[in-house]
């Protein structure tokens, strides 16, 4: 664990989140600012910067990310019409909390990709 990292602290259980899946490696929860009617953040329990470091270090652990995420968008209803999973990855794309983590958006139309 990183102490001074927010998701840490969350898998620690000193920060409060929505839980709406727990595996043995992986943890799904609601996140905090939605960008679409369900908007659940999907992480490794394990600390690793981005997915690139987590998928170079651990491709099975990548996996179950994404298990969980595939998951979590079936019980929330999503499997119908379809979602978005997506890993910021950088400056660039606008990563703020550097604990891997995949955004699971869906529950209405998304739009463009790049809008
Ligand atoms: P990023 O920009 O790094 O890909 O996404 C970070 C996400 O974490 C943002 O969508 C933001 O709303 C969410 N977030 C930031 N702080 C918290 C928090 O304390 N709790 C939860 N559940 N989500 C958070
Ligand atoms: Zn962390």
């Amino acid at each position: 664990m990183e102490t001074d990292c927010l998701f840490c602290r969350i898998v620690a259980g000193e920060i409060p989140a929505t839980i709406v899946r727990e595996t043995d490696r992986t943890l799904a929860f609601r996140d905090i600012g939605p960008k679409a009617p369900v908007h659940v953040l999907v992480i490794p329990k394990e600390h690793y910067a981005d997915v690139a470091v987590l998928a170079g270090a651990d491709p099975g652990l990548a996996g179950e990310v994404l298990a969980t995420a595939a998951v979590v968008a079936e019980a929330e209803g999503l499997g119908a019409d379809g979602f978005r999973m997506i890993f910021n990855t950088g400056r660039y794309a606008g990563q703020e909390v550097f604990h891997a983590h995949a955004h699971l958006l869906g529950g209405a139309p998304l739009g463009p990709m790049l809008a």
